[in-house]
């Protein structure tokens, strides 16, 4: 239910199907980055709620949902893609009113949500086992994928309803059951897609929403015994507490983590296309996003006509109001992060690193605006190079050959994207192979798909997202042997 109290809507936990007020009965306020006021009050959930909702989403997978055929939830599926289709403008204005993000963006983002579900559905009934010989004439072995069970989702404020939908809807084909915790800074939108379920038909208790402020929610969530899987997207240090505590019950997990990603360009390129594929890169949605190729390594011979380019186009960004068709840049998503982009402003200019671009705050719009940057001369140890900033940073260094671009790019801990900007066939391929990263695009950057996998190597995380292969990290193998000949064995022999 939603009530409006003035202009202040108000909106509530689910937890087995039932509209709830947090436990203690506490809100929060959820603020509009680009108004910097309140736009929505949230219930501020604790541990019990955490506990209502595991208990929730465990009877559901144990009654009506473990019950269906694996057809009737690829048919939910369908359904609740139709629902999502229909509501995706609500949906998307939810998104920004949270998180600033461009609408242009996030309509694009919410239209495209179905496909998820669509692409998953068709996979629910074809989870199939394998009957598998072993030379041993007398055993029928086959296996079988079963759920997970209740799996814990924890997601950032950056995409929320798109990074849910990258667990759920491969969770879902596989029937498992869900325990959401939305980003405290962008508790709305998962709190209203959760209601789309009933109507697709979905029993009560599939899906279960617990926002709150601050980490308690999401420890809860993680150290939970009752909780079977841990479906991770955030921060490497969080992601890093997030698996240990997982560990501690056996619980599985899945993290998908930040990045560093290097764009590289090779003197061969077609400068027009990288200048806007860097663009994309680094400044689409202010920065912050997990796969921005924040760190741009160009060709010495190439670097001045480039970097020329990105500067003359970055200068020309339309910062603004985010719902505005016109408006390339938006807010930073919210107060924390808009002073960590500043310290990074800081400390490029106390390291050495030469301003390009920017480097300040959009002081004439106020609020957490801050204008695109390019910053070059950098040395691998500066903080805009070393550190995932999360905002429009961009980092340029240059090489002279591609074994010198290759330990560049790779030259980080994390390992989550990379692109390669090249005319010549044979370099593209090899430069793929050679970059440690989950993702790489050749003359291209920020796409992605329902049947890719997405993921990190290193400190980008563990495990990936979408594709064929991701339904099987919601399942658990079972190996069934059928003894066939029905003789006596030598007890005291492994058989
Ligand atoms: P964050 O790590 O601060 O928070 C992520 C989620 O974890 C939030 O819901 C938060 O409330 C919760 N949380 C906080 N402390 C917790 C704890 N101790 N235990 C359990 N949960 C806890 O990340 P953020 O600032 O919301 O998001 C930005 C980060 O997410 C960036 O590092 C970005 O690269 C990463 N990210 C990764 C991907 C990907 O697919 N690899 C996608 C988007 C964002």
């Amino acid at each position: 239910m939603t009530t409006e109290t003035e202009t202040v809507p108000a909106f509530s936990l689910l937890i087995g199907g039932t509209e709830t007020p947090a436990s203690k009965g506490r809100t929060y306020e959820s603020i509009d980055p680009y108004t910097g006021q309140p736009w929505a009050v949230v219930p501020d959930g604790d541990t019990t709620d955490v506990d209502r909702a595991v208990a929730a989403a465990r009877d559901a997978l144990n009654g009506p949902w473990g019950r269906l055929s694996a057809t009737e939830r690829g048919r939910l599926l369908h359904r609740l893609a139709d629902v999502i289709e229909r509501e995706a403008d609500q949906l998307a204005d939810y998104e920004v009113r949270d998180g600033g993000k461009l609408l242009r963006e996030m309509s694009g983002q919410m239209r495209g949500l179905p496909d998820y579900y669509r692409y998953f559905a068709g996979m629910a009934d074809k989870l199939e086992g394998t009957v598998i010989p072993t030379g041993k004439s007398n055993y029928l072995v086959y296996t079988t994928h079963e759920p997970v069970g209740v799996v814990g989702a924890i997601t950032p404020w950056n995409s929320p309803l798109l990074l849910l939908t990258w667990k759920l809807a491969a969770g879902l084909a596989a029937g498992c059951t869900f325990v959401v915790k939305p980003s405290d800074h962008t508790p709305v939108s998962t709190l209203a897609f959760a209601r789309l379920f009933e109507e697709a038909g979905f029993p009560p208790g599939v899906i279960n929403v617990v926002t709150g402020w601050g980490p308690e929610t999401g420890a809860a969530l993680a150290a939970h015994p009752g909780v079977d899987k841990i479906a991770f997207t955030g921060s490497t240090g969080t992601g890093i507490k997030v698996g240990q505590a997982a560990i501690s019950n056996m619980t599985r997990f899945t993290l998908e983590l930040g990045g560093k990603s290097a764009q590289v360009v090779f003197p061969d390129a077609d400068l027009d296309a990288a200048a806007n594929g860097v663009i994309s890169g680094i400044f689409a949605a202010t920065g912050q996003t997990c796969l921005a190729g924040s760190r741009l390594l160009v060709h010495e011979d190439v670097a001045e006509e480039l970097v020329a380019k990105v500067v003359a186009r970055a200068s020309t960004i339309k910062l603004g109001d985010p719902r505005d068709p016109a408006t390339e840049m938006g807010p930073v998503s919210n107060a924390p992060q808009y002073e960590k982009v500043l310290s990074h402003f800081a400390s490029a200019r106390e390291e050495g690193a030469t301003i390009a671009y920017g480097a300040e705050p959009a002081g004439e719009l106020g609020g957490y605006f801050v204008r695109p940057t390019v910053l070059t001369d950098v040395t691998p140890h500066m903080r805009a190079v070393a550190e995932e900033i999360f905002g429009p940073v961009l980092a340029v260094s240059t090489f002279h050959d591609e074994d010198e671009a290759i330990a560049a790019a790779n030259g980080t801990d994390f390992g989550l994207a990379g692109s390669v900007w090249t005319n010549d066939v044979h370099r593209a391929h090899r430069v793929a192979a050679r970059l440690r990263a989950g993702t790489v695009w050749v003359n291209a950057y920020r796409a992605v798909a329902p049947s890719v996998p997405f993921g990190g190597m290193g400190a980008s995380g563990v495990g990936r997202e979408n594709g064929l292969e991701a339904v099987k990290d919601f399942t658990e193998t079972k190996a069934v042997w059928i003894e066939l000949s029905g003789e006596t064995r030598d007890p005291f022999t492994l058989g």
